[in-house]
């Protein structure tokens, strides 16, 4: 059975691009009854806070993407946070180096500084000579930890998404695997890692397939199956480059905020590097069935703010309309409207369920039902004229004098006193429109009428006929 892993680091909030490969993994594992595993690789100490990891699980439950193993869960392979492992990569470093196929380094600081501006001066590349290759190991003085790179041949390895990939081990350099304080370096933490959480494919950004031929190397030397690699194009901007804050907001849970439904955001999501056939619409589920590494595409897909609206919108139409109000609730709280789960709003977002693309846009296009109206100046010197001041009134007076503000008993209303005055329903109820909700522009007005009420309805009726 597979497993596979998402290793976060938390120096932010849940990227677009780090959710795409959480959703890519945590589908295989769904697929095929594997196991997901969540680790944070928090090494970087100046960077990561406490504060991205809860934004990291935030994002993540956000969208369902629930974990087998990892913080909070637990599991048999953990800790799941590396700066609580750094005993099990101290001991898989010094069997390394046991086995000579890793070393103590003993070069200053300003040794190797010295060397690098060297090589600068001559136009060539540093790479560490390996000075300390041949040097016993004495733990009582000052080191790293290096790995012993092999000097000729090469390591290539098939990957699911890219290909065969091949890189010749001249390009690579004898890297540090754990510095003087115990902290390891990317690249050994995370093999020790899947190592140890037993990972059998992982799948991540393709900004680390320069890493992975170094990371083979250490599989090897630590005795390991190599797993299977997948790596994921980057998603890109409109512009073609790497997509980032200069092209809208990168954080799953500002998505969130915006309005847009978890659903949604996966499916655009899973639509950014993967097809099947030309559907644009899938359910979790669906994708579970349908999901295959296999079929992960290895050009880039172009983030479309445009497109991940659409795919909201089909999906804000699904909803159940309890559902629905449920959901755009905490929207119009946010928006400071004093809306409640109950009657009122549940028949907001009935008659407004096509109209927003957004549940932050139900609390903006429908304010008017919580707050008093903006009149819009246009609709009023067009609206509110004398002319229509007779059938606001005949409309004002029919509803104060209605049993129920039932729909019959509108529509009866209104057409009167249209055709009492032989004109159109519409001349009617557009003046009304205006009066009521400040536009002219909002769903069916005898809804309008029935969700502000009789006391608003009136109130707002008589400011407009003042
Ligand atoms: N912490 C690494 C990152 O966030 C993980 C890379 C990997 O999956 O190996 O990019």
């Amino acid at each position: 059975k597979p497993r596979v892993r998402f290793a976060p680091s938390p120096t932010g909030y849940l990227h677009i691009g780090g959710a795409r490969t959480a959703l890519f993994n945590w589908l295989w594992a769904r697929r095929t009854g594997g196991t997901f595993v969540l680790r944070i690789e928090d090494t970087d100490r100046e960077r990561s806070t406490q504060q991205a990891v809860e934004a990291i699980f935030d994002g993540m439950r956000w969208l369902g993407l629930d974990w087998d193993e990892g913080p909070d869960v637990g599991g048999p392979n953990g800790p799941y946070f590396q700066t609580e492992r750094l005993d099990i990569y101290k001991a898989q470093a010094e069997k390394l180096i046991r086995e000579g196929k890793a070393y103590a380094c003993y070069c200053t600081k300003e040794e190797l500084e010295v060397q690098r501006k060297q090589a600068e001066a001559e136009k060539r590349q540093f790479k560490y000579p390996g000075t300390c290759r041949e040097k016993p190991y004495d733990p009582s003085k000052r080191h790293v930890i290096r790995f012993r790179v092999p000097e000729t041949g090469s390591t290539s390895w098939d990957d699911l998404v890219k290909g065969t990939i091949s890189t010749p081990h001249d390009t690579l350099q004898d890297e540090v695997i754990l510095r003087g304080d115990g902290i390891p370096l990317y690249n050994f933490g995370v093999v020790v890692d899947d190592v140890t959480m037993k990972i059998t494919l992982v799948g991540r950004g393709d900004d680390h397939v320069n890493n992975t031929a170094r990371q083979i190397l250490m599989y090897q030397a630590l005795g390991y199956d190599v797993p299977v690699f997948a790596h994921f194009p980057m998603i890109l901007g409109a512009d073609k480059t790497r997509l980032s804050k200069r092209h809208g907001a990168t954080s799953v849970t500002a998505y969130r905020d915006m309005g847009y439904l978890p659903e949604a955001v996966v499916n655009y999501l899973v639509r950014l590097g993967w097809s099947h056939g030309d559907q644009e619409l899938f359910s979790l589920q669906e994708m579970i069935q349908l999901f295959d590494m296999k079929d992960v595409g290895a050009t880039a897909g172009v983030f479309n703010p445009e497109k991940m609206q659409w795919v909201n919108h089909e999906w804000l139409k699904r909803l159940a309309p309890p559902e629905l109000a449920r959901r755009a609730l905490p929207h119009f709280r946010a928006a400071g409207l004093p809306a409640e789960d109950d009657a009122k709003l549940l028949h907001v977002v009935t008659v407004a369920q096509e109209r927003a693309r957004t549940l932050s846009e139900y609390a903006s296009q429908f304010r008017y039902f919580y707050a008093p109206i903006a009149l819009d100046p246009k609709a009023r010197d067009k609206f509110l004229v004398p002319a229509s001041k007779p059938l606001l009134q005949a409309v004002r007076d029919g509803v104060a004098a209605m049993q129920a503000l039932e729909t019959p008993a509108l529509e009866k209303l209104f057409h009167e006193a249209a055709e009492s005055r032989g004109l159109g329903v519409g001349k009617v109820a557009q003046p009304v429109r205006v009066a009521l909700t400040g536009g002219t522009a909002s769903p069916g007005i005898y809804d309008v009428v029935q969700i502000l009420g009789r006391a608003e309805t009136l109130a707002r009726l008589d400011e407009a006929l003042k």
